[in-house]
């Protein structure tokens, strides 16, 4: 068997669903990559416009990259979390978040995969390990490694697996024989477009993460723009719409690595009970998931956004404790949100907060939750 073979046989026994190799030459996107950064829908996330040229090109991530294994683990959990669809006083995580941080799974995996390739190879073999944590265009690389093709909603897609797919890559001192790209099976459909509740999508294929709900409730530190927040649902770490209506997921098969099976408490936490969430408690309860990335103030920021979408009354007296949480940030959506819901209730706790609550940011919230709060008694009279 040669080498390629033998890792490829390894990568399925480690629990990789996908393998795959990829030529060591520069990305073929990098220009409709760097237009997208151009077009300024990027957003916020400034790392992504570094160094391009280095993050296109695998030989200027590591110049002895003679061919690239890129490998896909699946993570479609086995529950699906129907409850927090139809219960808007819920939060929904997007499926990859349920489970521990996939970047040390698939780590450890890719290393044990280099030292078959040391074991199979000889000592001169050497490789790099990156699961999101370089430079590389990765989507780009398992496309051209034929693990998938680009589907409309940016996605890589699979036949088998459709998307819920983590991707991570091995770059290796020895050459390959690469595969091939597959062909693309998105045809006329266009469900994924249609379907973003924030109209992110701006032409097939092409995302303006700031308005993607993705970016929101993960990426964007500062507050969410105003009128983004009602079309966020109940969202509050991520978002799977684009994947969820796409026909290739409809039959993909759940995963089995235990690692990103649905953490107790998960997959529709109350969120009230988020939003109760001291910082400690919030450690002890996401360490290890990916879910810390968005920090407690950007997880309850989320939770407040979505209290303020579901309509329920109720939980005013919750959004009135967090209206003097230690974060502005915070303080400034529970606002946001007691305004949205209105009522006598919500006014009074506005009203009431503006004595103390010295941020201008969070000033500026009040007074435009109350101001909405007023409108909605003179439009209910
Ligand atoms: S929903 Fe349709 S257009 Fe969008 S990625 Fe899936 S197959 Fe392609």
């Amino acid at each position: 068997m040669d080498l390629k073979a033998a890792l490829r046989e390894r990568a399925y026994s480690l629990g990789f669903e996908l393998f795959g190799v990829a030529a060591a030459t520069p990305a073929e996107t990098r220009a409709a990559y760097e237009e997208w950064l151009a077009a300024g829908y990027a957003g916020e996330m400034a790392y992504l416009g570094r160094d391009p040229a280095r993050r296109a090109d695998p030989r200027r991530a590591w110049p002895d990259t003679a061919a690239i294994l890129v490998v896909g683990l699946n993570y479609r959990p086995v529950e699906e979390e129907s409850q927090a669809r139809s219960d808007p006083t819920r939060g929904r995580f997007a499926r990859y978040a349920l489970g521990d941080d996939y970047h040390e799974v698939l780590a450890t995996r890719l290393r044990a995969l280099l030292a078959t390739a040391r074991e199979l190879g000889g000592p001169e073999v050497e490789g790099r390990v990156y699961v999101d944590t370089g430079p590389l265009l990765e989507r780009d690389l398992a496309a051209r490694a034929g693990l998938g093709w680009f589907g409309k909603n940016t996605m890589l897609l699979n036949r088998r697996y459709g998307s819920y797919f983590f991707l991570g890559a091995l770059l290796l001192n020895v050459p390959l024989t690469p595969d091939g790209p597959v062909s693309a099976h998105c045809g006329t459909c266009t469900r994924c477009l249609n379907a973003c509740p924030t109209g992110a999508f701006v032409a097939p294929y092409v995302l303006d993460a700031r308005r993607c709900i993705s970016y929101l409730t993960i990426e964007l530190k500062g507050p969410i723009p105003r009128p983004l927040r009602p079309l966020v649902g109940n969202w509050v770490f991520g978002c799977d719409i684009c994947q969820e209506v796409c026909p290739w997921n409809r039959k993909a098969p759940p995963g089995d690595e235990p690692a990103f099976s649905a953490r107790q408490g998960l997959p529709a936490p109350e969120l009230v009970a988020l939003l109760a969430l001291t910082p400690e408690a919030f450690r002890e309860r996401f360490r290890r998931s990916p879910v810390k990335r968005a920090r407690r103030r950007g997880l309850l920021r989320n939770v407040c956004v979505a209290l303020g979408n579901s309509g329920d009354r109720a939980v005013v007296p919750h959004l009135a404790r967090a209206l003097h949480d230690e974060e502005a940030l915070v303080r400034g959506h529970a606002a946001w949100a007691l305004g949205r819901l209105g009522g006598e209730e919500a006014a009074v706790v506005l009203h009431a907060a503006l004595a103390t609550e010295e941020d201008p940011w969070v000033r500026e919230e009040i007074e435009a939750a109350w101001r909405e709060t007023q409108q909605n008694v003179v439009r209910a009279t």
